[in-house]
């Protein structure tokens, strides 16, 4: 029997310690090391066993403890100190505080999921970890920012294995009353579902100075059915994850006015939160007075769209009837058709019945859109170029921000310490001048730090693989193998990431023999460490995690090679800290871009990866190493062999012998000096605050500031670029370009300089139609071309308008003049584009003539 009905008593500190409340309750204790020492101190044990859980610790431990620390003068004066600190932490100015004025006065950050810490399960990998180390990184900062998302009362399930190597998947239920969520609502909010409505609950998190805003639809008057729509991340079928993606977005939207927030950009991680776009533009139309094309330009110009992955499959579409069932009610509550919705998430040549796309929708509802690497902003420019059919590949309005790790959350307080003597105490927001001390760091601490944190590593492992396999119901007999895995002075090697087949955890097997060779050989052994779950519909993936099992629990190499299950942020913490070596083997360009690599790297690991994602673009030759990458036209099984031998080569040839070659002192030399070059080219690049900033800097401030000034004065300016857009997209049609001629060289003698270079005038007649030829661009784009007819580089001039004798005439003249300074072949070509200073980008609306 279960009972319907619930009531809580809360853990009842002695007041001495009433203060310990609030410090658990700040989120900033899972990744401040002295607050952890403050749980720590209260009960060592108790505080392991409950897996560093500062709000579980505190409810279990037991009352007499407590008492005896309320009345121990050292406890109460670090107890003092760490609130007293975290006082001073909220409190002071930071980064943003001291750049300056800002037009950004909140950004509000959505998610499908936010990893936070393990002790918050909210997130299934990188996309989730991302988004917890963005808001984190940003309380750092002082930006302004407020994240949303959705509680799942189960979360992502924990992985166990069966001793044949079969994922289990657990689901523990999460109670938000231990997890440090506070209501932040005194009553549910109201969310519409199709035509129904039903009670959402809105929880609150506190990360440093960010707040997390968590939607729970678990709410005593809801349907059963509606009680579960949060129940798990990524579980069920599509019309499940629709219902989940309306609460994340309309509720989200919602939520964040309930909470009195009233933020300048929508920033949407990934398209799962892109309903949010649907209801601000309700929500201006209801409440401002605006028409529909208004409040979807007002919707727009405060968006941000972040693109995430470069697999079609992983993009979300659901049927028309689907979208048809749960917005019929926002279309008649907006005064517009399913057909205009549907178009927002189709491409201009799809049709009406194709699958509605999430990520379309994202492009179509945003100011301006980012991949999260640069190759990530090349492939998503190949990708999306449908939405923009009249533009070239490179005029894609989708640009990068590479993707970037909280460095509090992921160094270890040894490695921390060492960057904190030799680069500056706040290392973490160090520029790159100061990450260059890091070549004073004296070659022994360095290595000191990487041996203690390896065999750490492997004393967890084994304690986590036995605590695993033990609640997978294995036998006693099984369980010693735990204790004879790895080896605390072995180089190691590791790899944890989602089990998605395109990651390829199994790229080494393929070379079998080989691999048990280099994990046996008895001068200089290698050993491997794999952690990962597989989605559990994804079939292939398990069978990956079942082979890597295999391996790790019968074969040759069986106490070299292991895999450690239920990966997840404190299992990854350990394997980032105490690798050596860090490997990666995606199919590029699938990563989008990873972010385990970065982390490794801070804590002085070396990555050893495929040059994609981010690695592309940071790899330098000295700071780890790449592995060849088979071009794409390969088959599957050539690329892999291709690949797989360029990464056993490697380990032989170079990372094997670098790790055993000692000093007189037992120091690699050869290695520290590439983790020296990996900190200092990457220190001052991959952290989640160059992230940030770029972030703030490159898009949300000046989408803060144009969106002020569309709607200053009463939405003047939006509404007139609403309905200039409109009339211009009408018209567009019968503007064409009548001619494009070079009508000769002039040789321009240059001032102060004895050569004369040739200037060639480029004459462009446009026939505008009704279209006012102030709101008509033309370009010439023009540059050296190769012997295929490509151009080597180009850039862009602007044509000036000639003003001819019959101001009646429609037919308008353009000219440009281009001026070549080396001899060889030219190209041009002329660029025709609606214009006005009000858009977001000049090519906004999509419109283009080439000729
Ligand atoms: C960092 C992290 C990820 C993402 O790493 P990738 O390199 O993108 O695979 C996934 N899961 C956890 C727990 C992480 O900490």
């Amino acid at each position: 029997m279960r009972p319907i009905h619930s009531f809580r008593v809360n853990e009842n500190l002695p007041n001495a310690l009433a203060t310990l409340r609030d410090v658990a309750l700040n989120l900033r204790w899972s990744w401040d090391k002295e607050t952890q020492n403050l749980f720590r101190w209260i009960e060592p044990d108790l505080w392991e066993q409950l897996d560093q859980n500062a709000l579980r610790l505190l409810e279990r431990c037991p009352r007499d403890r407590l008492e005896d620390l309320s009345g121990d003068p050292r406890f109460l004066e670090y107890l003092t100190k760490v609130k007293t600190d975290l006082d001073i932490y909220l409190r002071s100015d930071s980064w943003f505080q001291a750049k300056g004025v800002s037009p950004l006065k909140k950004v509000a950050y959505f998610s499908p999921e936010f990893g936070i810490t393990h002790a918050l399960p909210q997130y299934s990998g990188g996309l989730g970890v991302l988004a917890g180390d963005h808001l984190k990184s940003a309380s750092s900062l002082g930006l302004p920012i407020v994240g949303v998302g959705l509680f799942y009362k189960q979360g992502y399930f924990r992985q166990g294995i069966t001793p044949r190597g079969h994922q289990l998947e657990r689901y523990p239920s999460l109670d938000p009353s231990t997890l440090a969520l506070v209501p932040a609502v005194s009553e549910p909010i109201k969310v519409e579902l199709g035509e129904e409505e039903l009670d959402v609950m809105v929880w609150r998190a506190r990360l440093g100075r960010v707040s997390l805003l968590l939607l729970d639809t678990d709410c005593e008057h809801n349907s059963p059915e509606h009680r579960s729509i949060t129940d798990r991340l990524y579980g069920g079928d599509g019309e499940h994850r629709l219902r989940q993606e309306i609460i994340l977005g309309m509720g989200g939207v919602r939520a964040l006015f309930a909470v009195g927030e009233d933020p300048q950009v929508f920033h949407t991680n990934e398209g799962h939160a892109g309903f949010m776009g649907l209801e601000r533009i309700r929500s201006y139309m209801l409440h401002e007075g605006l028409t529909f094309d208004e409040a979807v330009e007002a919707t727009k110009s405060s968006t941000l769209f972040t693109t995430h992955t470069p697999v079609p499959a992983g993009i979300d579409r659901y049927s028309i009837p689907l979208i048809e069932r749960y917005f019929s009610r926002w279309a008649r509550d907006c005064d517009t058709s399913i057909e205009r919705l549907a178009s927002m998430g189709h491409t201009p040549t799809e049709d009406l019945d194709a699958s509605f796309n999430m990520a379309v929708m994202g492009l179509h509802l945003s100011a301006a859109a980012n991949g999260v690497a640069r190759l990530h902003g090349e492939v998503s420019r190949s990708l999306f170029r449908g939405v923009w059919p009249a533009l070239e590949l490179e005029q894609i309005p989708i640009t990068h921000v590479t993707n970037g790790v909280h460095p509090g959350t992921w160094v270890s307080g040894e490695m921390s310490e060492l960057l904190s003597k030799s680069i500056t105490p706040n290392w973490s927001n160090a520029s790159k001048e100061e990450w260059s001390r890091v070549s004073n760091v004296p070659s022994k601490s360095l290595w000191q730090v990487r041996d203690l944190k390896r065999e750490e590593m492997v004393t967890e492992i084994r304690k986590r693989l036995s605590l695993a396999l033990t609640k997978s119901g294995w036998e006693d007999a099984n369980l010693a193998w735990c204790e004879t895995v790895l080896d605390p002075h072995v180089l190691t090697i590791g790899f944890a990431r989602r089990f998605a087949p395109y990651k390829r955890a199994d790229l080494l097997l393929t070379r079998f023999e080989k691999l048990m060779e280099l994990c046996n050989d008895l001068e200089r052994p290698v050993q491997f460490v794999f952690a990962g779950k597989a989605h559990p519909a994804d079939d292939p993936g398990k069978e990956i995690v079942r082979r890597i099992f295999e391996v790790s629990f019968d074969s040759p190499a069986q106490s070299k090679f292991v895999f450690v299950p239920d990966y997840d942020m404190s299992l990854a913490k350990v394997l980032y800290q105490g690798c050596d070596i860090w490997l990666n083997t995606p199919v590029r360009p699938m990563e989008a871009s990873g972010t385990s690599g970065m982390k490794a790297a801070l804590n002085g690991s070396l990555n050893l990866s495929i040059l994609d994602g981010w690695w592309a673009e940071c790899y330098d030759g000295v700071n780890g190493w790449a592995i060849a990458a088979a071009p794409a036209e390969f088959s599957d099984e050539e690329r892999e062999r291709i690949e797989c031998d360029s990464l056993y080569s490697l380990l032989e040839n170079e990372v094997i012998p670098a790790f055993y070659e000692r000093n007189s002192d037992g120091v690699p030399e050869a290695l520290i000096s590439r983790i020296k070059a990996s900190l200092t080219s990457l220190g001052p690049f991959v952290t989640g605050q160059r992230m940030v900033r770029e972030y703030t800097q490159r898009l949300y401030e000046p989408i803060a500031e144009r969106h002020e000034q569309l709607v200053a004065d009463k939405y003047s300016k939006l509404k007139e670029l609403a309905r200039w857009k409109t009339t211009v997209a009408q018209k567009w049609q019968d503007v064409h370009v009548v001619s494009v001629e070079n009508v000769g060289a002039v040789n321009v003698d240059k001032e102060h300089s004895s050569d004369s270079i040739t200037s060639y005038k480029i004459v462009v007649e446009v026939e505008v139609g009704e279209v006012d030829p102030q709101d008509v661009a033309v370009e010439v784009i023009w540059g050296p071309v190769t012997s295929d007819g490509t151009f080597r580089s180009n850039e862009h001039k602007r044509a000036k308008a000639v003003l001819g004798t019959d101001a009646s005439s429609t037919l308008c003249r353009y000219e440009a003049d281009l001026e070549a300074d080396s001899p060889g072949t030219y190209g041009f070509v002329a660029s025709v584009y609606p214009s006005s200073s009000d858009l977001s980008i000049p090519l906004e609306l999509g419109l283009q003539i080439l000729a």
